[in-house]
């Protein structure tokens, strides 16, 4: 078989760059080593940048989105007893974000792709690329007992953190840069109103919380954990009168709840691999870099790339120029690590960290005053939450 593109990974950035390739007349291959249904059950992203919906709108893909995905003006931080909303729409001339889970977004570009007849190859073993460095790279892999390969001109690596597109690269080609938080996130899915119509994100003395959702009838919510906790130790109990303890009274008592039907405990991590291209491999979202959740950024980095990467392949192809891809991985870097910043800072900002001593605590409690009495930090914060510009 050949193809122009062999996108290595059916996730969010494999299936927007694919559809956006397929929208512009060129031809591409996904290949991912499980199931699309597998994939349809994974529970993690909910708040797409304004860049990641006209993305959607791009691949032709948004109309759903636009139906059932809710637009928020803004959200809360929550501390010392009170809230305080942060108005993102005024804040930032009218920018806004939309909540729409990340499951939902991959349905509606599997299905756009399914539509438009472009080839996906589920449950593909071993998959691996090869000679990227040189002109004619390929991919291969089992599929039901039967080796397979594609040719191509250039391989996406879209593959996520744990993927074979980075770990193909040379070692010595990489530079590494990683943060390991000590704590993680416990968070559920419950089909119970939310708390309150925009987000809160909670900083408590017994530690973070976030009150998210899915939709007016579906809940998500976090709360900061050991991640040495177990699942089986928090009941449903356990978690909402947790939950509750670390919010403003008059939200823990108008919180609705309910028996749960997800339940996980995800690690923070701050990791960038540098740089995003090697030859005729582009490694693309999680394959390049993880934030932690805090700032909402993971997709929305993911579908940055993918702008970045889509616009190099079409100027190759229609253009003729390799100016785009030749830019690609300084260009994605810049906006990456401003993201991984802003994460960061978030994270940092909102957490209760194991060693913290009073003079970090102090720091945060300025951190939060500060915030809450200037406009000038609440519209860096405002500007960077609904996404800084491609
Ligand atoms: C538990 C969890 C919660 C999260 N919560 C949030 C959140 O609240 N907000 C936020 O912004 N972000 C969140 N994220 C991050 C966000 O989900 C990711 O940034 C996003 O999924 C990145 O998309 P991706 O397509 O780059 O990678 P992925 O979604 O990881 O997709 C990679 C795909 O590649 C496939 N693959 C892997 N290895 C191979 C291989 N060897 N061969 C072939 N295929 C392979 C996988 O099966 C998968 O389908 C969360 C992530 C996790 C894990």
């Amino acid at each position: 078989m050949r193809t122009k593109v062999v996108i290595i990974g059916s996730g969010p950035s494999g299936l927007l760059l694919g559809q956006l390739l397929t929208e512009g007349g060129i031809d591409n291959v996904i290949v991912d080593r499980v199931s699309k249904d597998y994939i349809l059950g994974r529970v993690r992203a909910g708040v797409l940048e304004e860049g990641t919906v006209g993305l959607m709108d791009r691949a032709q893909a948004g109309a759903r989105m636009h139906q059932e995905g809710l637009p928020h003006d803004g959200f809360s931080l929550a501390f010392d007893g009170r809230d305080h909303r942060i108005d993102l729409r005024q804040l930032t001339g009218g920018k806004r974000v939309m909540v729409y889970g990340q499951t939902e977004l991959t349905r509606d570009l599997m299905e756009h792709r399914e539509r438009s007849g472009a080839v996906t190859i589920y449950e593909a073993a071993n998959v691996q690329p090869h000679d990227f460095d040189g002109h004619l790279p390929y991919v291969t892999f089992e599929k039901d007992g039967t080796a397979q390969r594609i040719d191509c001109d250039f391989i996406a690596g879209c593959d996520g953190f744990h993927g074979i597109s980075r770990k193909s690269v040379p070692e010595k080609a990489l530079k590494t840069f990683e943060k390991v938080y000590p704590f993680g996130w416990l968070g559920i899915l419950a089909d119970v109103p939310p708390v309150d119509h925009e987000l809160i994100y909670a900083n408590h003395p017994r530690g973070f919380a976030l009150c998210s959702m899915r939709s007016t009838t579906r809940s998500r919510y976090y709360i900061q954990c050991a991640v040495s906790e177990k699942i089986e130790d928090w009941s449903d109990t356990r978690f909402w009168d947790e939950l509750r303890r670390r919010l403003p009274s008059h939200h823990a008592e108008a919180m609705v709840t309910g028996p749960s039907f997800e339940k996980s405990i995800a690690p923070l991590r701050s990791f960038v691999a540098e740089p995003m291209r090697f030859g005729r491999l582009f490694l693309v979202g999680d394959a390049a870099h993880i934030v932690p959740p805090t700032g909402a950024k993971g997709l929305n980095l993911a579908a940055s790339d993918v702008h970045y990467l889509f616009e190099g392949l079409r100027e190759h192809y229609q253009d003729r120029s390799n100016a785009g891809i030749d830019a690609y991985s300084a260009r994605a870097l810049a906006r990456v690590w401003k993201a991984v910043r802003f994460s960061w800072w978030m994270t940092t900002m909102l957490h209760r960290f194991p060693d913290t001593g009073d003079f970090d605590q102090r720091i945060q409690e300025a951190e939060l005053d500060y915030l809450t009495h200037s406009v000038a930090a609440e519209t860096a914060l405002a500007e960077n939450y609904v996404g800084l510009p491609y």
